[in-house]
Protein backbone atom coordinates (compact mmCIF):
# COMPACT_ATOMS: atom_id res chain seq x y z
CA UNK A 1 0.00 0.00 0.00
CA UNK A 2 2.86 2.53 0.86
CA UNK A 3 4.40 2.49 -2.77
CA UNK A 4 1.52 4.88 -3.45
CA UNK A 5 3.77 7.27 -0.96
CA UNK A 6 7.04 6.44 -2.12
CA UNK A 7 6.62 8.94 -4.87
CA UNK A 8 5.28 11.80 -3.54
CA UNK A 9 7.97 11.86 -0.12
CA UNK A 10 10.95 10.97 -2.36
CA UNK A 11 11.99 15.11 -1.92
CA UNK A 12 11.20 15.22 1.95
CA UNK A 13 13.40 15.16 4.65
CA UNK A 14 11.89 11.27 5.94
CA UNK A 15 12.53 9.64 9.32
CA UNK A 16 11.46 6.21 9.47
CA UNK A 17 10.48 3.56 12.31
CA UNK A 18 10.89 6.77 14.69
CA UNK A 19 8.29 6.75 17.28
CA UNK A 20 7.72 10.17 18.95
CA UNK A 21 6.73 9.81 22.81
CA UNK A 22 6.84 14.03 23.53
CA UNK A 23 5.71 17.22 21.43
CA UNK A 24 7.28 20.66 23.52
CA UNK A 25 6.57 23.82 22.58
CA UNK A 26 10.02 25.56 23.19
CA UNK A 27 9.76 29.49 22.53
CA UNK A 28 7.50 29.52 19.73
CA UNK A 29 9.24 26.34 17.80
CA UNK A 30 8.76 22.53 18.89
CA UNK A 31 11.09 19.82 19.76
CA UNK A 32 10.32 16.18 19.17
CA UNK A 33 11.53 13.81 21.50
CA UNK A 34 11.56 9.76 20.64
CA UNK A 35 11.36 7.14 22.07
CA UNK A 36 14.85 6.06 22.05
CA UNK A 37 15.66 9.65 23.34
CA UNK A 38 16.67 11.18 20.16
CA UNK A 39 15.81 15.23 19.72
CA UNK A 40 14.03 16.11 16.49
CA UNK A 41 14.21 20.31 15.83
CA UNK A 42 13.02 23.10 16.43
CA UNK A 43 10.09 22.70 13.91
CA UNK A 44 8.22 25.73 13.30
CA UNK A 45 4.85 23.50 13.35
CA UNK A 46 3.91 20.33 13.82
CA UNK A 47 1.14 18.04 11.97
CA UNK A 48 -0.15 14.83 14.53
CA UNK A 49 -1.52 11.96 11.83
CA UNK A 50 -1.45 9.49 13.82
CA UNK A 51 -4.76 7.69 15.26
CA UNK A 52 -7.26 9.96 18.11
CA UNK A 53 -5.71 8.29 21.21
CA UNK A 54 -2.15 8.27 20.56
CA UNK A 55 -2.91 11.89 19.16
CA UNK A 56 -4.42 13.02 22.69
CA UNK A 57 -1.29 11.55 24.56
CA UNK A 58 0.62 13.48 22.53
CA UNK A 59 -0.91 17.06 22.91
CA UNK A 60 -2.14 16.41 26.42
CA UNK A 61 0.21 19.48 28.03
CA UNK A 62 0.43 21.65 25.26
CA UNK A 63 -3.40 21.52 24.40
CA UNK A 64 -5.24 20.21 27.00
CA UNK A 65 -8.57 21.55 25.69
CA UNK A 66 -8.13 18.75 22.77
CA UNK A 67 -8.01 16.28 25.24
CA UNK A 68 -12.07 15.85 25.71
CA UNK A 69 -12.99 16.46 21.87
CA UNK A 70 -10.65 13.42 21.49
CA UNK A 71 -11.74 11.15 24.02
CA UNK A 72 -14.84 11.38 22.25
CA UNK A 73 -13.41 9.52 18.97
CA UNK A 74 -14.01 5.84 18.76
CA UNK A 75 -12.67 2.47 17.15
CA UNK A 76 -12.99 -1.14 16.77
CA UNK A 77 -10.01 -3.23 17.06
CA UNK A 78 -9.11 -5.80 14.41
CA UNK A 79 -7.05 -8.90 15.19
CA UNK A 80 -5.93 -10.02 11.80
CA UNK A 81 -3.99 -14.10 11.21
CA UNK A 82 -1.42 -14.23 7.98
CA UNK A 83 -1.98 -17.48 7.07
CA UNK A 84 0.54 -19.76 4.52
CA UNK A 85 -0.54 -23.13 3.18
CA UNK A 86 0.72 -26.03 1.23
CA UNK A 87 -1.43 -26.47 -1.77
CA UNK A 88 -4.02 -24.42 -3.66
CA UNK A 89 -6.62 -24.61 -1.42
CA UNK A 90 -9.29 -23.42 -0.22
CA UNK A 91 -10.14 -22.51 -3.93
CA UNK A 92 -11.81 -19.40 -3.33
CA UNK A 93 -10.08 -15.57 -3.49
CA UNK A 94 -12.65 -13.94 -1.06
CA UNK A 95 -15.27 -14.31 2.01
CA UNK A 96 -17.02 -11.54 3.81
CA UNK A 97 -18.51 -13.49 6.77
CA UNK A 98 -20.60 -10.20 8.55
CA UNK A 99 -23.16 -12.76 10.20
CA UNK A 100 -20.55 -15.08 11.34
CA UNK A 101 -20.98 -15.40 15.15
CA UNK A 102 -17.50 -16.30 16.41
CA UNK A 103 -14.07 -14.84 14.26
CA UNK A 104 -14.95 -14.23 10.57
CA UNK A 105 -15.68 -10.65 9.36
CA UNK A 106 -13.49 -11.42 6.16
CA UNK A 107 -11.24 -13.45 4.46
CA UNK A 108 -8.59 -12.77 1.63
CA UNK A 109 -6.32 -14.56 -0.72
CA UNK A 110 -2.99 -13.03 -1.06
CA UNK A 111 -2.70 -12.46 -5.19
CA UNK A 112 -1.12 -15.71 -6.73
CA UNK A 113 1.86 -13.57 -7.83
CA UNK A 114 3.07 -12.96 -4.56
CA UNK A 115 3.13 -16.54 -3.19
CA UNK A 116 5.14 -19.46 -4.38
CA UNK A 117 3.26 -21.73 -6.75
CA UNK A 118 2.47 -24.44 -4.55
CA UNK A 119 1.66 -22.19 -1.74
CA UNK A 120 -1.37 -20.08 -0.94
CA UNK A 121 -1.41 -17.13 1.50
CA UNK A 122 -4.33 -15.81 3.43
CA UNK A 123 -5.47 -12.72 5.13
CA UNK A 124 -8.05 -13.34 7.65
CA UNK A 125 -9.51 -10.20 9.62
CA UNK A 126 -11.60 -11.05 12.73
CA UNK A 127 -14.82 -9.26 13.61
CA UNK A 128 -14.98 -6.51 16.08
CA UNK A 129 -16.35 -8.65 19.15
CA UNK A 130 -13.94 -11.10 18.50
CA UNK A 131 -10.73 -8.68 18.71
CA UNK A 132 -12.18 -7.19 21.58
CA UNK A 133 -12.53 -10.34 23.69
CA UNK A 134 -8.73 -11.62 22.63
CA UNK A 135 -7.25 -7.93 22.21
CA UNK A 136 -4.53 -8.67 24.83
CA UNK A 137 -3.65 -12.15 24.15
CA UNK A 138 -0.23 -13.18 22.60
CA UNK A 139 0.48 -12.73 19.04
CA UNK A 140 0.65 -16.70 18.72
CA UNK A 141 -2.15 -17.09 20.63
CA UNK A 142 -4.79 -15.59 18.78
CA UNK A 143 -3.57 -15.82 15.28
CA UNK A 144 -3.62 -20.10 16.50
CA UNK A 145 -7.19 -19.53 17.11
CA UNK A 146 -7.78 -18.00 13.93
CA UNK A 147 -5.82 -20.30 12.04
CA UNK A 148 -7.52 -23.54 14.30
CA UNK A 149 -11.09 -22.07 12.93
CA UNK A 150 -9.41 -20.76 8.98
CA UNK A 151 -8.92 -24.54 8.85
CA UNK A 152 -11.82 -25.84 10.38
CA UNK A 153 -14.24 -24.57 8.18
CA UNK A 154 -12.26 -25.56 4.55
CA UNK A 155 -11.65 -28.93 6.15
CA UNK A 156 -8.16 -28.71 6.27
CA UNK A 157 -5.51 -30.29 8.28
CA UNK A 158 -2.85 -28.69 10.74
CA UNK A 159 -0.33 -30.33 8.21
CA UNK A 160 -0.98 -27.86 5.75
CA UNK A 161 -0.43 -25.04 7.25
CA UNK A 162 3.34 -23.60 6.64
CA UNK A 163 3.42 -20.31 8.45
CA UNK A 164 1.41 -18.26 10.90
CA UNK A 165 1.84 -14.78 11.86
CA UNK A 166 -0.66 -12.21 14.04
CA UNK A 167 -0.97 -8.42 13.48
CA UNK A 168 -2.90 -6.52 16.44
CA UNK A 169 -4.90 -3.45 14.59
CA UNK A 170 -6.07 -1.77 18.05
CA UNK A 171 -6.84 1.34 16.28
CA UNK A 172 -8.26 -0.39 13.24
CA UNK A 173 -12.10 1.11 12.30
CA UNK A 174 -13.15 4.53 13.29
CA UNK A 175 -16.83 3.65 14.34
CA UNK A 176 -17.25 7.42 16.36
CA UNK A 177 -15.86 10.24 14.15
CA UNK A 178 -14.56 13.70 15.19
CA UNK A 179 -17.13 15.57 12.56
CA UNK A 180 -14.96 18.06 11.63
CA UNK A 181 -11.94 17.98 8.92
CA UNK A 182 -9.32 18.31 11.21
CA UNK A 183 -7.96 20.23 14.55
CA UNK A 184 -5.36 23.30 13.90
CA UNK A 185 -4.38 25.70 16.26
CA UNK A 186 -2.64 28.35 14.56
CA UNK A 187 -0.97 30.49 17.36
CA UNK A 188 0.70 27.07 18.54
CA UNK A 189 1.02 25.87 15.13
CA UNK A 190 0.05 22.41 15.72
CA UNK A 191 -2.43 20.36 13.78
CA UNK A 192 -3.99 16.91 14.15
CA UNK A 193 -5.42 15.28 11.24
CA UNK A 194 -6.81 11.41 10.58
CA UNK A 195 -9.40 9.06 8.93
CA UNK A 196 -10.88 9.65 12.36
CA UNK A 197 -11.79 13.22 11.86
CA UNK A 198 -14.48 11.67 9.30
CA UNK A 199 -14.57 8.09 9.33
CA UNK A 200 -12.98 5.30 8.71
CA UNK A 201 -11.26 5.20 5.71
CA UNK A 202 -8.68 6.06 3.22
CA UNK A 203 -10.63 8.48 1.79
CA UNK A 204 -11.79 9.90 5.28
CA UNK A 205 -7.71 10.45 6.09
CA UNK A 206 -6.82 11.90 2.48
CA UNK A 207 -9.60 14.66 2.64
CA UNK A 208 -8.28 15.40 6.79
CA UNK A 209 -4.75 15.74 5.29
CA UNK A 210 -5.85 17.78 2.62
CA UNK A 211 -7.52 20.25 4.54
CA UNK A 212 -4.85 20.56 7.71
CA UNK A 213 -2.17 21.18 4.83
CA UNK A 214 -4.36 23.73 3.82
CA UNK A 215 -4.53 25.48 6.69
CA UNK A 216 -0.57 25.62 7.15
CA UNK A 217 0.12 26.46 3.86
CA UNK A 218 -2.70 29.47 4.02
CA UNK A 219 -1.17 30.66 7.37
CA UNK A 220 2.78 30.73 6.01
CA UNK A 221 1.01 32.42 2.55
CA UNK A 222 -0.11 35.46 5.52
CA UNK A 223 2.76 35.67 7.10
C1 LIG B 1 -7.22 -4.36 8.40
C2 LIG B 1 -7.63 -3.06 7.78
C3 LIG B 1 -8.18 -3.03 6.51
C4 LIG B 1 -8.54 -1.81 5.93
N1 LIG B 1 -9.06 -1.80 4.65
C5 LIG B 1 -9.40 -0.64 4.08
C6 LIG B 1 -9.91 -0.58 2.75
O1 LIG B 1 -10.05 -1.60 2.08
N2 LIG B 1 -10.24 0.65 2.21
C7 LIG B 1 -10.09 1.81 2.93
O2 LIG B 1 -10.38 2.90 2.39
N3 LIG B 1 -9.60 1.80 4.18
C8 LIG B 1 -9.26 0.61 4.79
N4 LIG B 1 -8.75 0.60 6.06
C9 LIG B 1 -8.64 1.87 6.79
C10 LIG B 1 -7.40 2.65 6.39
O3 LIG B 1 -6.25 1.83 6.55
C11 LIG B 1 -7.30 3.89 7.30
O4 LIG B 1 -8.47 4.67 7.16
C12 LIG B 1 -6.09 4.77 6.93
O5 LIG B 1 -4.88 4.03 6.94
C13 LIG B 1 -5.94 5.92 7.92
O6 LIG B 1 -4.86 6.71 7.52
P1 LIG B 1 -4.18 7.74 8.53
O7 LIG B 1 -3.10 8.40 7.77
O8 LIG B 1 -5.24 8.56 9.19
O9 LIG B 1 -3.56 6.84 9.70
P2 LIG B 1 -2.63 5.56 9.66
O10 LIG B 1 -2.66 4.88 8.33
O11 LIG B 1 -3.01 4.78 10.89
O12 LIG B 1 -1.17 6.17 9.82
C14 LIG B 1 -0.70 6.62 11.06
C15 LIG B 1 0.79 6.31 11.11
O13 LIG B 1 1.35 6.96 12.26
C16 LIG B 1 2.26 6.07 12.87
N5 LIG B 1 2.34 6.44 14.30
C17 LIG B 1 1.44 6.22 15.31
N6 LIG B 1 1.89 6.75 16.46
C18 LIG B 1 3.10 7.30 16.18
C19 LIG B 1 4.07 7.99 16.98
N7 LIG B 1 3.87 8.22 18.29
N8 LIG B 1 5.20 8.42 16.37
C20 LIG B 1 5.43 8.21 15.04
N9 LIG B 1 4.55 7.57 14.23
C21 LIG B 1 3.40 7.12 14.81
C22 LIG B 1 1.66 4.68 12.66
O14 LIG B 1 2.68 3.69 12.76
C23 LIG B 1 1.11 4.82 11.24
O15 LIG B 1 2.08 4.48 10.28
C24 LIG B 1 -8.37 -0.60 6.66
C25 LIG B 1 -7.80 -0.63 7.95
C26 LIG B 1 -7.44 -1.86 8.51
C27 LIG B 1 -6.85 -1.86 9.90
Amino acid sequence: MNSLLKPLTSELDLYQSVEICEIKRESNSWQLQSSNNQEYGPFDSVAVCIPAPQARNLVMTTKPCWYRILDSVKYEPCLTAMIVLEGNKPDFRYASLENHPQVWRQIEQVENGKCAANLSCWVVHATPAWSSAYLECDYSQFANELAREFLLLNELSHENLLRLNGHRWRYARVNIPLGELSLFDNELQLGLAGDWCLGPNVENAFCSGIDIADKFLLNISKS
